[in-house]
Formats: C-alpha cells, sequence, structure tokens
C-alpha cells in the first residue's frame, strides 16, 4: 500500500483549505459591514473583525491539527476556546498526491515554524480596495521558507458576476508552485513595485535612484509577490521597516518555488541580507524588502548608501 503522505505535504494541504475558510471570513465580514476597526500602533497599522477571526480561525485550525509545531500569527489573540464554527479540518487532496522532496520527508512537527498573516493589505481592506488582500501561510524549516499559500479572497471582483472569486496560490520548494500563471514582465523595463499607504521619504528616495519606468503603488505584501510572479511589475521594494516575517514567509517560499533553469528570483533585505523564519527571529524586517524575478543586481547596486545605513537590520 502507499506510504502516508509526509508531514510537509500534509501540512501544506491542510493550510490550503485554511486559507480557503479564512477567504470566506474576510469576505463574510465584508458583506455584514460591521468591520469593527481597532487601531494597533496609529492610524496606518489597522486590525478589524477579519484579521480576528480569521488569526483565530487559521491557528487554531492548524494548531489542533499539527499540535508541536509552532504557530506565530499577527494577531496577538488566544486560540484556546475558539469556537468550532471557526475550525477548518480539511485538506487539499491534489496536494496530498504530490511527492515530497527527499529532503524534506524527515522534518518532525516540532520543527516546524507556520507564519500567519491572517489578512495582509487591512488598510486596503478598509478602503474597498479588495484585491489588494491576501492570506498567508509560511511554513518555515531550519530558518528558511520552504513551502506557503496565498489566498487572494477577491481575485476576480471586479470580473463581473460569473466570475469565480478568489484563487488560492500555493508552493513548496522542489515541487513547484501553483494556482496563478507565471508571466514575465515586459523586458527591459524597470517596473517598481511598492507600498501604498506606508511610504517615506526614504521609502521615495530608494524608488527615484532605480530610475525606474513606471512605480505601481499598491497595498499589501502578498500582492505586491503575486505582481511580481505575473509580470505586472519587475521589482518589489520597500525601503523603510514595517514589514514583518509573517508579510515575507509566505511569498518567499512562493517566490523560492517558481524558481527554475531561467527564472531566478530572488528576496532580500534591503541591504541584501536574506530574511531567517526560525522561532527565535525579530518579528519586524527593518531593513526593509528588495524582490526581484530578473536583475536583482540591477536594483541592488542603485540602492544609494545613505538608504542602506538609514535602514538597520
Ligand atoms: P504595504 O506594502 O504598505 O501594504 O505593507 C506590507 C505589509 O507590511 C503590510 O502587512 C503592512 O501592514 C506592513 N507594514 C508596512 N509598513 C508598515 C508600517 N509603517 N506600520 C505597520 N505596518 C506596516
Ligand atoms: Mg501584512
Ligand atoms: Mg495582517
Amino acid at each position: 500500500s502507499m506510504a502516508s503522505p509526509a508531514l510537509l505535504m500534509r501540512v501544506v494541504a491542510s493550510a490550503y483549505s485554511v486559507a480557503e475558510k479564512a477567504a470566506t471570513i474576510v469576505r463574510n465580514v465584508m458583506s455584514a459591514g460591521d468591520l469593527g476597526i481597532v487601531e494597533k500602533a496609529g492610524p496606518n497599522d489597522l486590525q478589524t473583525k477579519a484579521d480576528r477571526l480569521v488569526q483565530m480561525s487559521i491557528c487554531a485550525s492548524l494548531a489542533r491539527k499539527f499540535p508541536k509545531a509552532t504557530i506565530i500569527g499577527e494577531e496577538e489573540l488566544p486560540t484556546d476556546n475558539v469556537t468550532e464554527d471557526l475550525i477548518e479540518d480539511g485538506h487539499c487532496e491534489e496536494i496530498l498526491k504530490k511527492p515530497c522532496p527527499a529532503q524534506y520527508t524527515g522534518i518532525k512537527e516540532e520543527e516546524l515554524v507556520i507564519w500567519v498573516d491572517p489578512l495582509d493589505g487591512t488598510k486596503e481592506y478598509t478602503e474597498g480596495l479588495l484585491d489588494h488582500v491576501t492570506v498567508l501561510i509560511g511554513i518555515a524549516y531550519g530558518g528558511k521558507a520552504i513551502a506557503g499559500v496565498i489566498n487572494q479572497p477577491y481575485y476576480n471582483y471586479e470580473a463581473g458576476a460569473n466570475a469565480v472569486l478568489g484563487r488560492t496560490i500555493w508552493g513548496v520548494l522542489g515541487v513547484g508552485a501553483f494556482g496563478f500563471q507565471l508571466t514575465e514582465a515586459p523586458a527591459g523595463k524597470h517596473i517598481v513595485i511598492t507600498t501604498r499607504s506606508h511610504s517615506s521619504a526614504l521609502v521615495n528616495e530608494c524608488i527615484s535612484a532605480l530610475n525606474p519606468d513606471a512605480v505601481i503603488r499598491v497595498g499589501g505584501a502578498g500582492n505586491k509577490i503575486i505582481q511580481l510572479i505575473e509580470g505586472k511589475a519587475s521589482a518589489y521594494v520597500f525601503a523603510s521597516p514595517g514589514c514583518k516575517k509573517w508579510d515575507t514567509c509566505a511569498p518567499e517560499a512562493i517566490l523560492h518555488a517558481v524558481g527554475g533553469k531561467f527564472i531566478a528570483f530572488k528576496i532580500t533585505d534591503i541591504r541584501g541580507n536574506p530574511f531567517q523564519y526560525n522561532k527565535e527571529v525579530k518579528h519586524m524586517n527593518s531593513a526593509g524588502v528588495l524582490a526581484t524575478l530578473r536583475n536583482y543586481d540591477y536594483y541592488a547596486s542603485r540602492i544609494p548608501n545613505t538608504v542602506k545605513e538609514s535602514l538597520v537590520p
């Protein structure tokens, strides 16, 4: 008989269904109309009822199935006593059918760190820019992002009533990335994608120094990575602290899972340091984000030293 699927693939398969449940919660809170907005650090750091419910749903659902894994979610809320209606028990069969890469078959549950952003792009969610919103579940092992799920609850929401609303993108290093159409940005053009609601003089100084052909300003780390893999932008550049490990873990895993012979996605901080995702790591990506498909060195080499020195990892 067939051996039971490896732990990593079971975690990803569960995370897929948990992220779909999360997307339903995100849509239901919006259509019910009461967002329950709370300011965290300030007016640009918001939490809604959807952030809270999804945090509890994802963390409690995954903790129930994988009790020894470390789960770190953005919102500080208890996950004991979560009501049953928030628990998702399902999994994606298609993911379980894929073989686990040999280097990951021996992973033990207690070695996994799961980084959860229940709702990425909260500011945009409150402003009705619904396709900027994503749900992020990143899976790390040995300090590296090795698998991730990104759900975009409002994908297609402007495409009319007949379009299927929402999608789930997932990836595992050595397996691939699925649920989207890999597309390259126009050759020879430098299209920078960056923050919409967390700009600063430094963020703009850094972008100017890159001499881009175009700048796209949208919300969400997950959303910006989707735009990179779908060829809308050639570099995600954010010369500021503010982005956290739960913002970058799932996107980084997807970027690296896309990688192949002709594709060389790279993601670092603005100073060129890779991110670490072990459970003890500082949550804040203090030195910002630089992610590209091609020509990483074009962008990295043009970032002024003054910008780099302003960002302390
Ligand atoms: P953005 O590109 O502005 O949507 O930011 C990407 C992610 O980093 C989102 O989860 C933001 O909430 C977070 N983020 C970036 N800058 C800040 C900031 N100054 N304060 C709080 N969160 C931030
Ligand atoms: Mg976020
Ligand atoms: Mg969030």
